[in-house]
C-alpha cells in the first residue's frame, strides 16, 4: 500500500495511526516525534501529574503493545529535518529517509517565551512537554515557595490552583483586564478569579511583567510596568503557544498564523494534511479562519484525515469544538466558540456553584460555558452540531433543558 508518514506523536499525529489502521488501513504507518519515550497526553501535565505520584501510566496515550500490534512504526527521539516534496520523502536527522504517498503534519505549538530581560535564568519555567512537568513536580511539593504565575489563561490558572492546594504563596500576574480573558466571558471569568482568592492567591490584572531580575543566573522577583516588584522563587511563564511551522514553512507550503489548510485539512499541496494546534482552518463555527489548541481539535481532525485517507471523501471537517478545565474541585467545559461582543444569557446562579453562560452572537447562540452542570455541555454539543439554535428568548426561560428534539 501507499506509506502515510506522521510527523507529531501527540495526540493528534497518534491518533491518525490509530484511525487509520481501526478502518482497516493496510499500508506502512510511520509516526516520527523528537520527544523520546512513549507518546503522552498533555492536559494532566498541568493537572494531576503535577501532584500525582508521577507515574507515565496516568498520561500514556497508548500502551507499548498497542503500536507492534498495530504495526504502526514508531520514531521517537527523531526530528523530522525536512521535507522534499517532490521526492515524496521526508528527511530525519541523522540522514535516514521516509518515502509517503500521504504526509500529515501533526507538529503541534511550543510555549511562547516572555520577551523580558531574565528570561532564561534558573527558577523561570514554562509548561509543555512532560520534561517541562517533571521539573514542576520536582520543585513544587518542598517548603513554601513564592510562586508568580505570569499569564491568566488556562494553563497558568491550573498550575496556579495546584501550587496553592499544595501550600504556596501564589501570584498570577495578567496584562489583560480578564482572566482567560480571549476564551471566556466576564462572568465566568469573575467566577474562576474569586475561586483562586478564596484559595489566598493574589490576582493582578492590566499588569505588564517588565523583566525578571535575578542573582548568580537564579530570578529573584517579578518587574511590572508599574514599577511594583513581586519576590519569586519559582515563575511560571504561561502566555500562550506558537505552531510549530517550521517545517511547512521550509517545505514552501502556505503558513500564517499555523499551518494553513482547507475545509478538508488539507495544505497547498494536497499530498501533505496538517492538523491539531499547528494548524490553522477554516471553522465552520467561527465562521473564519482559526487556530484551536484542545484535544477535541486534535482527535476530530485527526479522524477526519484518517477517514479522507481510507475513503477518498473529501467531506468539510466540521465538528463541534468543545474544551475542559479543572482549577481547584472547579470543572469548567465549554462549548461552540465565542466572539468578544456577544450576547449572554446565564442559567442557574454563580453564587450555588452551578451555572452556564451561553453566548449569542448576532442573536444565534454560538458556545456555552458551563460550570458543574454537565447536561449543559453534553445538551450544547449535541445542540451545535445541527443547524438548529433557539432564539436569545427560548434560552431566556428559567429550567431549559437543551433537548435539539424541542427544536426539531
Ligand atoms: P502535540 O500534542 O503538541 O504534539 C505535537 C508533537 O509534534 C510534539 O510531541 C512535538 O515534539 C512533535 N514535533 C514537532 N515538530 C517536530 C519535528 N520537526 N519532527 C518530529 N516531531 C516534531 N487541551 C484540552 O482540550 N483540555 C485541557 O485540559 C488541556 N490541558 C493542557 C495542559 C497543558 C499543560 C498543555 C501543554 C496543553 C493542554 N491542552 C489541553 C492542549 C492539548 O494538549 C493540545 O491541544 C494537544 O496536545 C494538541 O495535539 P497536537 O497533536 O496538535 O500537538
Amino acid at each position: 500500500g501507499s506509506p502515510v508518514v506522521i510527523v507529531g506523536a501527540g495526540q493528534g499525529g497518534v491518533q491518525v495511526a490509530a484511525s487509520l489502521r481501526e478502518g482497516g488501513f493496510t499500508g506502512p504507518v510511520t509516526v516520527v516525534d523528537t520527544e523520546s519515550g512513549l507518546p503522552y497526553q498533555r492536559p494532566p501535565l498541568s493537572k494531576a501529574f503535577l501532584t500525582g505520584d508521577g507515574s507515565r501510566s496516568l498520561i500514556d496515550l497508548r500502551s507499548e503493545s498497542f503500536f507492534d500490534e498495530n504495526s504502526i512504526s514508531l520514531h521517537t527521539g527523531q526530528r523530522v529535518d525536512g521535507i522534499d516534496r517532490s521526492a515524496g520523502k521526508v528527511a530525519l536527522e541523522g540522514g535516514e529517509y521516509l518515502d509517503y504517498a500521504h504526509l500529515v503534519l501533526a507538529t503541534g505549538a511550543g510555549p511562547r517565551t516572555l520577551p523580558v530581560p531574565g528570561a532564561d535564568q534558573e527558577g523561570v519555567a514554562v509548561l509543555r512537554t512532560l520534561t517541562d512537568a517533571t521539573l514542576l513536580r520536582t520543585l513544587l511539593p518542598g517548603q513554601e515557595l513564592r510562586v508568580v504565575i505570569v499569564g491568566g489563561g488556562f494553563i497558568g490558572l491550573e498550575v496556579a490552583a495546584v501550587a496553592a492546594k499544595l501550600g504556596h504563596r501564589v501570584t498570577i500576574v495578567e496584562t489583560l483586564p480578564r482572566l482567560m480573558a480571549r476564551a471566556v466571558s466576564p462572568e465566568l471569568a469573575t467566577y474562576v478569579a474569586d475561586m483562586h482568592r478564596s484559595h489566598g492567591t493574589e490576582i493582578l490584572l492590566g499588569n505588564r511583567v517588565v523583566a525578571l531580575p535575578g542573582k548568580n543566573g537564579r530570578v529573584e522577583a517579578v518587574e511590572l510596568d508599574d514599577g511594583s516588584r513581586i519576590d519569586a522563587d519559582l515563575v511560571l511563564v504561561g502566555i500562550g503557544a506558537v505552531p510549530n511551522t517550521d517545517l511547512a514553512v521550509q517545505a514552501d507550503l502556505e503558513v500564517g498564523d499555523g499551518i494553513v489548510v482547507d475545509d478538508g485539512l488539507r495544505t497547498s499541496d494536497p499530498a501533505v494534511s496538517a492538523i491539531g494546534d499547528c494548524a490553522s482552518f477554516p471553522s465552520h463555527h467561527a465562521g473564519r479562519r482559526t487556530r484551536l489548541e484542545s484535544v477535541q481539535n486534535a482527535v476530530d481532525q485527526a479522524r477526519h484525515v484518517a477517514h479522507r485517507l481510507l475513503t477518498g471523501s473529501v467531506e468539510p471537517y466540521r465538528s463541534v469544538p468543545w474544551f475542559w478545565t479543572t482549577q481547584f474541585e472547579l470543572r469548567v467545559q465549554m462549548v461552540g466558540l465565542p466572539q468578544e461582543e456577544d450576547e449572554r444569557v446565564i442559567h442557574g446562579d454563580p453564587s450555588t456553584g452551578r451555572f452556564s453562560v451561553l453566548r449569542f452572537h448576532n442573536g444565534r447562540l454560538n458556545s456555552i460555558e458551563s460550570v458543574n452542570r454537565p447536561q449543559d455541555h453534553v445538551g450544547g454539543r449535541k445542540l451545535l452540531a445541527t443547524e438548529l439554535r433557539p432564539t436569545l428568548d427560548e434560552l431566556r426561560q428559567t429550567d431549559f433543558k437543551f433537548d435539539p428534539k424541542r427544536f426539531a
